[in-house]
């Protein structure tokens, strides 16, 4: 059936033209041309979540439906650690909240939605508003007929640069890994020896010897990882020469003096930012850290709440704020960190990892090319399973990440294909690390 007709006896005024959603042709921007009586009587119909793993990690989407026929967003409300969780809090809560809403008021549902439960600033509750907030971006985009950077205030820079992970098991394993990608086009690597905190050289702890802890917990040895870190740097410097810029995630797994040492000991490397020098709760050392060390600073993986950046952000204690966007509610709340780190000189590098799905790494990317202070992002890898889940899911080329230009977040979801990908059995190994007598270590 033509699109037009079946269009025609929901809006007041004729129709001009075929609503920009309804055409076929996602890789060209589409102007403006809904006429004003008809988006303004878009309502919610529904929000659903959806639990997919095509590349092994839970991811959860979000998808707002509209009353309108084909007319529908989707956004990121993944948080890895509790998916079904997350998935309840939409499905339980933000559908009943969000019928009959107007679509068009982003911010008055942020606000709205964000105190429906009165306590705040949760994780769960976070990645489902996030999920949420991004589909009604996707929505307006659709709407406008333009792709949400443009709605963000237009690009900034013609891309996104990125910066991949190169890791090894040796300074040897890590160099060879910088210089492949270094021939794929990338400018920016992220160097690591082994997983974080290089636990392959840790020694067989005490406390397996003594029946503590689970079997496959994991174990840091400080002292191993400082001095495995500081050789791998040295290596990679020295071959890969001085035009590369090298970052570093230390990940939260040292004392704060610990980390304050290794940074100091890494300046001669001239790391282009080094990452969670501490967890949160030791956001005090920060001041002592910026008096000791001239290295630049990225901080906020793990940040939830705006009073766990705001004071921080405004003493420049850190020059990168790392947030996941989904963890703080989306494109909405990004924003406006994003404008209050541009008056303070702290740049964004939005958390990228395999568990954002392809429409969380689209909204860093429309944000990226939109704000002033853009620093740097993390790149996303894709397998193909992910691809044909999320058609449309932004690409890596020389370093740099695309969008394309299609209305909205320009990525699409295929339900269907998705629920070929069920969630594994989550595994907690990840998170729990153990000192050698047992001590539990944040991760
Ligand atoms: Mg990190």
């Amino acid at each position: 059936m033509d699109r037009r007709n079946s269009l025609k006896g929901l809006v007041m005024m004729p129709l001009v033209a075929v609503p920009t959603w309804a055409r076929s042709a996602p890789q060209e921007a589409q102007s403006a041309n809904v006429p004003i009586d008809d988006y303004r009587k878009v309502k919610i119909r529904k929000v659903k979540a959806f639990i997919t793993a095509p590349q092994h990690i839970e991811l959860i989407v979000v998808k707002v439906e509209t009353d309108q026929p084909g007319l529908y967003g989707i956004g990121c409300a993944t948080f890895r650690q509790r998916a079904t969780t997350v998935a309840s809090a939409v499905n339980d809560y933000l559908d009943d909240f969000c019928r009959g809403k107007d679509v068009n008021n982003i911010e008055d549902i942020w606000q709205t939605a964000y105190v429906s439960s009165y306590w705040r600033n949760g994780p769960v509750l976070n990645n489902a508003l996030s999920g949420l907030d991004q589909a009604l971006w996707d929505i307006k985009g659709k709407i406008a007929g333009l792709p949400v950077y443009q709605l963000l205030g237009g690009k900034c820079r013609f891309a996104v640069d990125t910066y991949t992970h190169a890791s090894g098991q040796s300074p040897e394993a890590v160099l060879e890994n910088v210089q492949k990608y270094q021939e794929q086009g990338f400018r920016n690597i992220r160097i690591q020896l082994g997983g974080y905190g290089s636990t392959h050289l840790s020694q067989e702890p005490a406390y397996k010897k003594y029946q503590f802890g689970q079997g496959d917990d994991n174990t840091v040895d400080a002292q191993a990882y400082i001095s495995g870190t500081l050789k791998m740097f040295a290596k990679v410097r020295e071959k890969a020469g001085a035009q590369v810029e090298l970052l570093h995630d230390i990940h939260e797994r040292l004392q704060p003096m610990e980390a304050i040492d290794l940074i100091k000991r890494l300046e001669q490397y001239r790391p282009f930012f080094v990452e969670d020098p501490f967890s949160p709760e030791n956001m005090g050392w920060f001041e002592l850290l910026r008096k000791q060390t001239s290295v630049p600073i990225a901080m906020g993986e793990l940040f939830n709440s705006p009073h766990e950046w705001l004071d921080p952000m405004s003493k420049r204690w850190f020059d990168f704020i790392r947030i996941h966007i989904s963890q703080i509610g989306g494109i909405t709340p990004a924003m406006k960190v994003a404008r209050l780190g541009e008056w303070y000189n702290v740049r964004t590098a939005w958390h990228g990892p395999g568990d954002v799905s392809p429409v969380g790494h689209a909204a860093n990317a429309h944000i990226d090319l939109a704000v002033w202070n853009f620093g740097i992002q993390e790149a996303p890898r894709f397998n193909d399973a992910l691809i044909e889940v999320f058609p449309g899911a932004p690409t890596v080329k020389d370093g740099f990440m695309f969008v394309n230009e299609a209305p909205g977040l320009g990525v699409d979801f295929n339900e269907a294909l998705a629920k070929k990908y069920p969630a594994p059995k989550y595994n907690y190994n990840w998170t729990q690390l153990r000192k050698n007598d047992g001590t539990p270590v944040r991760p």
